[in-house]
């Protein structure tokens, strides 16, 4: 990774001094949003560890979330082959659209190919499921909805999470010994949501799990 200077030198700005920046989701890896950025907007960025950009039509610096509290955190900031673009890897607050879409990227054009018909866009991995709600969980950390289940668990703390995730496990172990499997799927259900929940408690990005398993992974033990 390059140092400030050296990311400035690297960077081919345009005539305006600017460069398009696309802001991706850190966990999911959805498409954001496209905004661009100048030198100053860079060293914001670089500064306070969230997204700022050149607002080209009120001509102005633009910290994303400063007036809607939907802020973005900086996870990695990355630019293409030829330096004409910027890839920004973000932990985000809320919405990343100004109309309360997660993303600016919602509408889908008639191309023929029959993804226009289909459901809003998502991230075809069924997988990412446990991103969506680990960012939902996220969401209601910081919201608090009164009535949300996930409200109350937050609020009585901790040692209520650990008392779940243990009757969620207890519960887990039962199911696996019935003959059919329609209750442990229900009970690990319940079992990830907690644990999502708590690692949300204590700080944990799920992306480090992941990362965690991924070098397991690739030093596979012999014993
Ligand atoms: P915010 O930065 O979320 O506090 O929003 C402040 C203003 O910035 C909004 O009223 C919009 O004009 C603009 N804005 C916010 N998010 C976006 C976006 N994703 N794309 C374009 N403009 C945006
Ligand atoms: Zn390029
Ligand atoms: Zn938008």
């Amino acid at each position: 990774s390059l140092p400030l200077g050296e990311l400035e030198q690297a960077i081919k700005w345009d005539a305006q001094g600017l460069v398009p920046a696309i802001v991706q989701d850190a966990s999911t890896k959805e498409v954001l949003m496209l905004a661009y950025m100048n030198r100053e907007s860079l060293g914001k960025l670089v500064e306070t560890g969230q997204t700022w950009f050149w607002s080209r039509s009120r001509a102005e610096l633009w910290n994303k979330g400063a007036t809607s509290g939907n802020t973005q955190q900086i996870r990695a900031l990355r630019y293409d082959c030829d330096g004409d673009t910027l890839l920004v890897e973000v932990d985000r607050q809320g919405p990343a659209c100004h109309t309360g879409e997660d993303t600016c990227f919602f509408r889908t054009a008639a191309t023929g190919s029959g993804e226009e018909n289909g459901a809003p866009r998502k991230a075809s991995d069924r997988f990412a499921v446990l991103s969506e709600l680990e960012q939902l969980i996220a969401d209601r950390y910081k919201e608090r909805p009164e009535g949300a289940y996930t409200t109350y668990l937050f609020d009585k703390g901790l040692d209520k999470i650990l008392k779940k995730v243990g009757e969620e496990t207890a519960e887990s172990i039962i199911a696996a010994k019935n003959a059919d499997n329609d209750e442990l799927r229900y009970e690990v259900s319940d079992l990830i949501y907690h644990l999502l929940v708590l690692l949300r408690e204590r700080n944990l990005p799920l992306d480090e799990i992941m990362a965690e398993l991924e070098r397991r992974h690739e030093r596979p033990r012999r014993d």
